[in-house]
């Protein structure tokens, strides 16, 4: 209650949008991301059949990460020999569902 009378008083109230990231912010999990040409189908049934919230699927040659379901536990990352790494992006926001969605090609298996 007391923020609705402030902002009254002051008019809106927000806080700025930082215009570089903290140093902490640095340290933040962030959801992974992943070596496309190293990817097999194997290990992307084995990060997919690991993944605790179920943001990591297999859809035939792809693996797809559902970044909104992700919550940056690093399992697939320590799971998967260096193919995963941590992606560094923790500005998430999206206005579409579907921009969440990546599909990552799997490309290790090529002869
Ligand atoms: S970081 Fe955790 S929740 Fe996110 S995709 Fe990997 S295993 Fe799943």
């Amino acid at each position: 209650m007391w923020w609705l009378f402030r902002g009254l008083r002051r008019g809106v109230v927000t806080t700025r949008y930082p215009k570089e990231v903290d140093e902490w912010a640095r340290a933040l999990p962030t959801p992974p991301q992943f070596d496309a040409e190293r990817l097999t189908h194997r290990m992307a049934d084995k990060l997919s059949t690991s993944c605790p919230s179920g943001a990591l699927q297999r859809d035939q040659s792809d693996l797809v990460l559902d970044v909104a379901k992700c919550s940056a536990c690093a399992r697939c990352i320590d799971l998967s020999a260096g193919i995963a790494r941590p992606s560094g992006l923790w500005e998430l926001a999206a206005l579409r569902r579907e921009d969440l969605i990546k599909r990552i090609p799997i490309g290790g298996d090529k002869v």
